[in-house]
C-alpha cells in the first residue's frame, strides 16, 4: 500500500492541542521511513513545530509543513531552520486563516498547503472556498515569478481532483477517498486523471 502509485506519504501529526485529536508521533514516522520507498511528507498540526524539526529530518522526512498560526512570528525562524535540516520547508494555513497571512513568506517556503477541511479530523467534506485561496496564492505567487508548489489537503476525491490541478494546485493529499476505496491504487490513479500504471 505504502508504493500504491502514490507520488508521497502524506504524515499528519497531531498533538492533541493544536487540534482536539491525537494521530501519532515519531514511533510510528519511524516505522513509516523503514518501509517506505517514497518520500515521506510530514504535515505537523501542533503547538510548537520547531521543536520537531530535528527528529524529522533524521527520520528522513523530506517535506516538513507546519501551521502559520500556530507559528506566529516565529514562522520565518521554523521555515529557514527546516531548510537548515535540508528539507523542503512547508507552510499551513487551517479554512479560517486568510490566505494573505501565506504572502510575507513568500520565497521563504519551499511550499504552501491550504487545508481544505479543518486540520485534525479525517473523513470532513470539502470546503469550496478553499478554491479562492488556491487562486489567490497562485496569483501572488506569479507575480512575484515564484514557482512554489500548493498542496491541498482534506476532502480532495474524483470529484474535485480536476477542478483543484485547473485551479493551481500540484500536490493532492488524499486520505478516505484513497484509504476507503475498494482499489486504494486505482482511486490514486482517478486523482492524478491517468490511467493506472503500477
Ligand atoms: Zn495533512
Amino acid at each position: 500500500m505504502l508504493n500504491g502509485c502514490a507520488d508521497l506519504i502524506h504524515l499528519d501529526v497531531m498533538d492533541g492541542t493544536f487540534v482536539p485529536n491525537i494521530s501519532f508521533g515519531f514511533p510510528v514516522i519511524e516505522a513509516v521511513s523503514k518501509i517506505a520507498t517514497i518520500p515521506m511528507d510530514a504535515h505537523l498540526m501542533v503547538v510548537h513545530p520547531e521543536r520537531w524539526v530535528g527528529r524529522c529530518a533524521e527520520l528522513g522526512v523530506k517535506m516538513m509543513s507546519f501551521h502559520q498560526e500556530a507559528a506566529g512570528d516565529e514562522t520565518g525562524a521554523i521555515l529557514a531552520d527546516i531548510r537548515a535540516h535540508g528539507m523542503k520547508a512547508g507552510l499551513v494555513i487551517n479554512p479560517d486563516i486568510p490566505v494573505e497571512n501565506l504572502f510575507p513568506y513568500i520565497g521563504q517556503a519551499d511550499y504552501f498547503l491550504i487545508m481544505s477541511v479543518f486540520a485534525g479530523f479525517g473523513g470532513q467534506k470539502f470546503i469550496p472556498e478553499s478554491l479562492d485561496k488556491i487562486k489567490a496564492l497562485k496569483k501572488e505567487l506569479g507575480s512575484r515569478g515564484n514557482d512554489a508548489p500548493i498542496e491541498v489537503d482534506g476532502g480532495v476525491n474524483a470529484e474535485n481532483a480536476q477542478l483543484l490541478k485547473n485551479t493551481g494546485a500540484s500536490i493532492l493529499v488524499a486520505g478516505s477517498s484513497v484509504f476507503n476505496a475498494v482499489d486504494p491504487a486505482e482511486a490514486i490513479a482517478t486523482l492524478r486523471g491517468g490511467t493506472r500504471d503500477c
